[in-house]
């Protein structure tokens, strides 16, 4: 049995972890970063240690961290997402010395944490994958070009070890090929350590749809519906919807069942989700399995009645899943949109800085998972996420309606954010109809951001300064 959980994140994820111990009366431990020390998790945990004077190296250092958990009695560690929730050797080390890690076994973690390997696999187990290669780090450039040729342009360079949209390079045409690849590989070297770099077809406007796994340490496993997480930019989720609007139910049966497939492939347990890209011809295609809890899950919690978190403590105490495929009935529809603090007028840079006021949204069936509070002071060194907001209803319409009365109520003062880009978006056509793929934010940034109505937005007041200092001069040339 569990009793103490250390929470080895930060910000929003921390949070909700922390929440998930309190509803099953466990005890939690926060670790911090001496920046980060205000951070809402730090006030909220029942003990929290500082692990060092950096701004990150603590929350990714996994010796300091399990003699952190050791010291204080935790017998378990919840990794969170991102950081190192999908590091084989911080599992690996959690598990030696004698805790109990909140995910799947580590060997899991590190077949699929890898790409590429996690592609080997599922077509070994019949699943059906892109259309590509294996990895290309010892092939020739003349040998790379042939393999993109055969697959036929466009195609998509990935790395192996990438997340979060990083370490992914569209080639469209075989003059670009040398310099992408090699822009790739540097990009993977520095983000993930790793630049090993494969290819894959690239699906022409795809719908991204992933499907929520739940499974014991038993061998039982079922999936808790889809999320279509089309609403992207630069490869990263912004808006994430559960169920999907758009596809069939009988492709949703064919999908869902070829997850739980994949998933039991690898023996995976606790809670993790199975990633497709679906053609427009409705053929779909493996893509990764993310080994721990997304960004997105509370979509998932809210339509199911099903709480992940504690779902994941649970199974990782020994429980059995009582749970049964038949057992799992969506109700209604449920949007997340991710707040960050970005100006989408300067292509989306982080704003640090103090939040001046806050009034989150309300209302019924309207959440808010963050770890933000009126002056706090946003530090610059994580990523830019502030809030999620989650809203729920019965029908797609409806849910949207909310989303868009819930943005409208959220204000967030004293940097600027991506509220108003995200109120845009819940208005616009494409989105209202539930038909998109995930290059409508892309190729209609700037339909989005002339809708954008954003009483913060210096971008525009420059435009206006430009405009009104341009029409005096005018003046004066006609003048003289
Ligand atoms: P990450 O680990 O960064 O999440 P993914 O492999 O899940 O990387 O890909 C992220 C996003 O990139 C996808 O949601 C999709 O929009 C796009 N993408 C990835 N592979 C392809 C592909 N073969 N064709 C088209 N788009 C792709
Ligand atoms: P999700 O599928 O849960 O939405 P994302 O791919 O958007 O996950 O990533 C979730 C968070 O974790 C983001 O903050 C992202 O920057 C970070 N992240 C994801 N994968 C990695 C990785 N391999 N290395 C570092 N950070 C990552
Ligand atoms: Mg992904």
């Amino acid at each position: 049995m569990i009793h103490k959980i250390l929470i080895a994140n930060r910000g929003e994820i921390a949070v909700r972890v922390i929440r998930a111990c309190r509803d099953l009366h466990l005890k939690s431990v926060a670790i911090y970063t001496k920046p980060d020390a205000d951070c809402l998790h730090v006030k909220i945990a029942d003990e929290a240690y500082e692990v060092g004077a950096e701004p990150l190296k603590g929350y990714l250092d996994p010796k300091i961290i399990v003699e952190t958990a050791k010291k204080c009695g935790a017998d378990a560690i919840h990794p969170g997402y991102g950081f190192l929730s999908e590091n084989y050797d911080f599992a690996k080390e959690v598990e030696d010395a004698g805790l109990t890690f909140i995910g799947p076994r580590p060997d899991v973690i590190r077949k699929m944490g890898n790409k590429n390997i996690a592609r080997y696999l599922m077509r070994k187990n019949g699943i059906p994958i892109v259309p590509g290669t294996e990895k290309l780090n010892n092939e020739t450039m003349d040998k790379i070009k042939e393999y993109a040729r055969k697959i036929g342009y466009p195609v998509i360079l990935k790395a192996s070890g990438g997340g979060g949209g990083r370490g992914i390079r569209e080639v469209w045409d075989e003059k670009d090929m040398e310099s992408s690849f090699e822009a790739c590989k540097r990009e993977a070297k520095t983000f993930f350590n790793n630049d090993e770099v494969f290819m894959e077809k690239l699906i022409v406007k795809p719908r991204h749809i992933e499907f929520q796994i739940l499974g014991d340490n038993y061998g039982n496993i079922i999936h808790l519906c889809e999320r279509d997480c089309s609403i992207q930019r630069r490869h990263q989720k912004i808006i994430e919807i559960a169920p999907c609007p758009s596809i069939s139910d009988n492709l949703r049966k064919v999908m869902g069942v070829t997850a739980v497939a994949a998933a039991k492939a690898v023996g995976y347990s606790n809670a993790g989700t199975v990633e497709f890209l679906l053609d427009d011809n409705n053929d779909f295609y493996f893509m990764e399995m993310n080994t721990r809890i997304q960004v997105e899950h509370g979509v998932t919690e809210e339509i199911t009645g099903t709480d992940l978190v504690v779902r994941q403590i649970r199974i990782a105490s020994g429980e059995i899943l009582e749970l049964e495929q038949s057992d799992i009935k969506p109700h209604g529809f449920a949007i997340e949109a991710r707040i960050t603090a970005e100006n989408v007028w300067k292509n989306f840079i982080p704003t640090p800085g103090t939040i001046t006021g806050y009034y989150p949204a309300l209302g019924p069936s309207v959440r808010v998972d963050s770890h933000i509070y009126k002056d706090y002071k946003i530090p610059p060194f994580y990523d830019s996420l502030l809030a999620k907001l989650i809203v729920k209803s019965t029908g797609y319409d409806l849910v949207v309606n909310k989303l868009e009365r819930a943005l409208k109520e959220f204000k967030i003062e004293g940097v600027q954010t991506i509220i108003p880009f995200l109120l845009a978006i819940s208005k616009s056509r494409e989105f209202r109809r539930g038909f998109f793929d995930t290059s409508y934010v892309e190729s209609n940034l700037q339909k989005i951001l002339d809708a954008t109505n954003d009483p913060m937005n210096p971008q525009k007041k420059d435009d206006e300064v430009v405009a009104a200092v341009s029409a005096v001069m005018q003046m004066i040339n006609e003048k003289k």
